[in-house]
């Protein structure tokens, strides 16, 4: 038998097993042997029955006399007195006459069950039994837990897999032998043998680090040849133009932080690589990536280049082109906007701008890399807000550019990824980190609020609007889903108008505004009335047009409150904005939450963030934490923590992280795979002679790099 092998030329496997196994998406002998329990529970502590106590227990035992008799209609027990050299017990079963005839063949039985009074004596209840001559699937030793299949009895696992253990135990070894034997690791047969069949807890733990290792070993040596396949590309050379760029840095309106002078720079030295740039530029909301981004793409328009900027929206694209705009024309540099809201003859012009590179920095959202976008020389790419650029997204570009040669990559992402993650999942990209403010800006205040305390809420955002400045009031829902305590978007714009829209006496602010539903209307009119503040509404059914002119009004202080969904969550930035209140604030993720709150805090204004709970219950831990700490790199990590890197990276979905063992959290083993990864590609080692190794690498060289 091989690990090819279907499942019903296991000896003893029916058609029957096999189909269930089938249904259960196992196909091969493989399948079920990497099938890996998630936990173990320990039957190897028998007891004698002298010294049984109280409790959930196990016993070796004989029976001595079994007899099945019905006590009331429908409902027959099976009693069965055990015997081992200590003494005597009862064992009882309902319903289950097979019982008696599986004791009564005298063999010796592991039976585990609960130990206690009942029915007038101390008895077994409805333990489970098995032969000890068998490989017990039910007790009798550390029984693997496996993951919950439907269909699928933990038994039948067990006792398929039991079958399995002569193949189990002649594995081939999957890693380098240099390694395995540096590493002090587990051979990979007994590694899963101790998985599958543990016989101490030690075991099982010394074999799963042996397969996690593994795991991690081949996504670092994937990642890292990924990030050599990228240095073999042909790229272009932007020489770095020193005095053009202190100019342009000296004539900001502020003084760049270290940091970003620090990641202008890797880009600007990587921009002379002729190879192509791969980085990523991490940086806290509001740390101030784009005016980085802007003057990395400066410098490639100085050198003869085109640069293209892509946004996630075509909100963020329009706010990305204004500010380029400001920034860059004054030096001659064209900036052009290209969405899909750009049609008709606008849209003919500007493709043809681009294509003979009149239009020097093009900003847009992905509309830019479909097929009828042709650039005449672009050689720098930078993607706002994402992790990574995908293959596809590479192949696309690779396909723009002129000459076969790849732009130089930047990804820019304000949610920080945790050092863990940064060498397994991320390895193979450049990192620069923005991990510092400018200068000037005051922590936000953030403050949990219960729903009943509303009124508060509101005069907080009343003293802001005094003060001239803006808020934004963000709810998770698009429409009335029926349950009252969701607010949708409609009906906060409504409150918030009947609230702040209207003339304000002293004596009533205080009043909770659903308790007149007599006031009079006003229209949704974004103009500032003298008697009451404009009130916005934006939301991801309007047209990108509306959008845009809703947040254009915002920008320019034309709208006083902008109720949104999480349409504003990404890289808006209206600096005299100091408060946002974010309505049923436990919906939404700590990424988001943070996001969210890093649309205020961007200006020199002391600045407000009020989550709002859905109900008066105890806030959550993700509440609490955004409530105690502003620190993007500390929440990253407490949101690796609390929901596992799947659900943050949108690896799972994608299939893109199937680590089964290894804890991206496990810092020092990554270190030692990282280490024995470097080693494995110093020594020259062919992987052509480690086929399981090289499936693998392949499968994580293509998930690594797809978004
Ligand atoms: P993010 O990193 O979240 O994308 P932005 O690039 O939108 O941040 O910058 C946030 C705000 O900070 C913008 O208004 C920008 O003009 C401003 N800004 C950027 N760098 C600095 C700096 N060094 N000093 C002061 N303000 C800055
Ligand atoms: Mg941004």
């Amino acid at each position: 038998m091989n690990l090819d092998d279907e499942l019903s030329k296991i000896k003893g496997v029916g058609p029957k097993t096999a189909e269930k196994l089938a249904a259960a998406g196992f196909a091969t002998v493989g399948d079920l042997v990497e099938f890996l329990p998630r936990a173990y529970e320990d039957f190897s502590r028998v007891s004698k029955i002298s010294e049984l106590k109280p409790a959930k227990v196990t016993i070796r035992a004989r029976a001595e006399s079994v007899n099945t008799r019905p006590v009331r209609r429908g409902m027959r027990v099976t009693t069965a007195v055990m015997v081992d050299d200590s003494g005597k017990v009862q064992a009882v079963w309902f319903n289950q006459p097979y019982r008696e005839t599986q004791l009564k063949s005298g063999a010796e039985f592991f039976l585990s069950g609960e130990f206690g009074f009942r029915a007038g004596r101390y008895q077994l209840t409805s333990p489970s039994a098995e032969a000890v001559k068998d490989l017990p699937v039910q007790t009798g030793r550390i029984l693997p837990i496996y993951p919950a299949v439907k269909g699928l009895k933990p038994a039948l696992t067990r006792s398929v897999l039991g079958k399995l253990r002569p193949l189990i135990t002649m594995l081939p070894e999957t890693l380098p032998a240099q390694i395995v034997a540096r590493e002090r690791l587990m051979s990979r047969a007994d590694a899963m043998l101790g998985l599958h069949f543990p016989e101490s807890a030690e075991q099982a733990d010394a074999a799963r680090e042996r397969l996690a290792f593994e795991e991690l070993f081949e996504l670092l040596l994937a990642a890292r040849l990924n990030k050599r396949e990228n240095s073999k590309l042909s790229g272009f050379r932007i020489p770095f133009d020193q005095p053009k760029i202190k100019q342009f840095v000296g004539d900001l309106p502020f003084v760049l932080t270290g940091a970003q002078r620090r990641a202008l720079w890797d880009i600007l030295c990587d921009f002379e690589n002729p190879s192509p740039m791969n980085r990523l530029l991490q940086g806290d909301v509001g740390s101030g990536k784009t005016v980085v981004a802007g003057a990395a793409g400066f410098q490639a328009v100085l050198a003869g280049f085109q640069a293209a900027i892509m946004a996630p929206t075509e909100i963020l694209a329009s706010q990305h082109a204004d500010t380029l705009g400001r920034l860059l024309e004054p030096y001659g540099v064209n900036v052009a906007l290209l969405t899909s809201s750009v049609k008709g003859a606008a849209r003919a012009e500007l493709l043809e701008r681009i294509a003979d590179g009149t239009a020097s920095v093009v900003v847009g959202t992905h509309a830019l890399f479909q097929p009828a976008v042709k650039f005449h020389k672009l050689g720098f790419v930078v993607i706002d807000e994402q992790h990574r650029f995908g293959v596809k997204q590479r192949q696309a570009l690779l396909a723009k550019s002129h000459a076969g040669a790849m732009p130089h990559l930047l990804a820019m992402t304000a949610t920080p990824i945790p050092r863990s993650l940064q060498l397994t999942l991320f390895g193979d990209l450049d990192n620069s980190i923005l991990n510092e403010l400018p200068r000037g800006r005051q922590p936000i205040v953030t403050k949990i609020y219960s729903p009943n305390r509303r009124a508060e809420l509101y005069e907080k955002i009343r003293e802001q609007l005094t003060l001239g400045r803006q808020a934004y009031v963000i709810t998770p829902l698009i429409e009335e889903n029926g349950q009252s305590d969701k607010k949708s978007v409609e009906a906060t714009f409504k409150q918030i108008k009947r609230v702040f829209d209207r003339p304000v006496i002293a004596s009533a602010a205080k009043q909770s505004s659903e308790t007149e539903p007599g006031l009079p209307r006003r229209t949704n009119s974004p103009r500032r009335d003298k008697s009451g503040y404009a009130v916005g509404l934006l939301h991801g059914r309007q047209t990108p047009a509306e959008k845009e002119k809703v947040m254009r009004d915002f920008a320019a202080g034309k709208i006083d409150i902008l109720v949104a969904t999480t349409v504003v969550e990404v890289g808006v930035d209206v600096p005299n904005a100091s408060v946002v209140v974010i309505e049923n604030a436990d919906q939404f993720g700590l990424a988001q939450l943070h996001q969210l709150r890093g649309r205020v805090g961007r200006g020199e204004h002391q600045s407000y963030c009020f989550l709002v709970t859905s109900d008066s219950s105890a806030p959550t831990r993700r509440l609490r934490e955004i409530e105690k700490s502003g620190d993007g790199f500390y929440l990253a990590e407490v949101d690796l923590k609390l929901r596992g890197p799947g659900e943050i990276y949108g690896a799972r979905q994608h299939g893109e992280l199937n680590l089964q063992i290894a804890s991206l959290a496990d810092t020092k083993l990554i270190a030692r795979a990282a280490r024995a990864a470097d080693e494995f590609i110093a020594t020259g080692a062919d992987l052509a002679k480690y086929p399981t190794l090289d499936k693998n690498i392949q499968k994580y060289q293509r998930l690594t790099t797809l978004n």
